[in-house]
């Protein structure tokens, strides 16, 4: 059967990575179908919108979207789009992997395999409630956390580790200090891990968690954590394994899902074809286990590993003389 997916060229580096993903998916025949819809600086162009009607539309018929990052002109109407997106949809789960691959500028050449679980709709960082005074000395910001919001991701956590037969979850927090927000991300996080004995759940406060990421990483599986020390914690782990062109990310709600790079634009290298796709394709691998079709995304992601083990066609940021759609042909030729 095909599944049609919501493709979103995005802006900067975002054609050239989405092309050169593409390009692999279509080698490996799993039988996806692509509906192209515009968002970003190149749907303002195109069509005066930032994020057209046809585009919400296209994500709410297939469910699916795989995006490439877009810009987001200043005094538009949004702050971001990628925040846009993710409250339209209620896209309540920012799942981020970091696995150290080989070849590549890792602080550890091995040992760090985690998957930070985001909570993406709540917390400090969706900036509810701000205000400064009339003089300009004092500013406020309202933090809200939920019983809701912190059930559903941290059952996503426990959920994704009996799927992907991970054994232990780290709820990340800051109780001790936020009693009233933290406290109760933290109440509700043990009253869903006791419903998952066969699971070890153990407790970190943040800043502690920082120091051991950066001296223990190996013993991390998977982080579930609110927005704002999730959204910390998530660059902090894509730097432990080689930065920003190996770190994908997905957007999942109930309703939709939208896969992509955790990089921006790069306006710095875009059209030159020096982009690496890698993040992209590895987004498009946590679409194929989305997709329950864990064998595919397995195919892909060692397709991956064995082209940075041959340093074959390798992207100029990890100091090969590729391009990126020599890049992405030479995963194609080992899936
Ligand atoms: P945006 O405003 O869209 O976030 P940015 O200028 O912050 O764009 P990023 O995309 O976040 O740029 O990238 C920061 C740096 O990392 C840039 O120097 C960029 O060239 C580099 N970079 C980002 N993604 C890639 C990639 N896929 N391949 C190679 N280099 C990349
Ligand atoms: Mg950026």
């Amino acid at each position: 059967m095909t599944q049609t997916i919501t493709v979103i060229r995005g802006d900067g580096i975002g054609p050239e990575i989405m092309d050169a993903t593409l390009h692999v998916l279509d080698a490996m025949n799993v039988g996806l179908a692509y509906e192209e819809a515009d968002a970003g600086l190149v749907a303002l162009e195109k069509h005066g919108e930032l994020l057209p009607q046809a585009t919400m539309d296209s994500i709410r018929r297939n469910r699916i979207a795989l995006k490439s990052p877009l810009t987001t002109p200043v005094g538009e109407g949004f702050s971001s789009i990628n925040v846009e997106l993710r409250k339209r949809f209620d896209l309540y789960a920012n799942v981020r992997p970091a696995k150290s691959f080989p070849n590549t500028k890792s602080r550890f050449a091995s040992g760090v395999d985690l998957i930070t679980v985001r909570e993406n709709t709540e917390g400090a960082y969706i900036g509810e409630g701000q205000s400064i005074t009339e003089d300009g000395e004092t500013a406020t910001l309202m933090q809200k956390i939920t019983r809701k919001g912190s059930e559903r991701i941290v059952r996503y956590a426990f959920d994704l580790a009996v799927k992907t037969g991970r054994k232990k979850v780290t709820v990340v927090h800051k109780a001790n200090i936020l009693k009233s927000t933290s406290g109760l991300f933290l109440k509700v996080a043990r009253e869903i891990a006791a419903q998952y004995p066969q699971i070890e759940c153990n407790e970190m406060i943040v800043d502690n968690t920082c120091m051991q990421l950066v001296m223990r990483p190996e013993q991390f599986d998977i982080i579930v954590t609110t927005n704002l020390f999730g959204d910390i914690i998530s660059d902090l782990c894509a730097g432990l394994v080689g930065g920003l062109g190996l770190a994908p990310g997905a957007n999942i709600g109930k309703d939709a899902a939208i896969f992509e790079a955790v990089h921006g634009t790069a306006p710095d290298i875009a059209g030159q074809g020096k982009a690496n796709p890698c993040a992209l394709l590895l987004g498009a691998a946590q679409m194929l286990d989305h997709l329950a079709k864990p064998d595919d995304a397995t195919r892909l992601r060692n397709a991956v590993v064995a082209t940075l083990e041959a340093r074959d066609s390798l992207t100029p940021d990890l100091g090969g003389s590729g391009n990126t759609m020599s890049f992405a042909k030479a995963i194609a030729t080992r899936i």
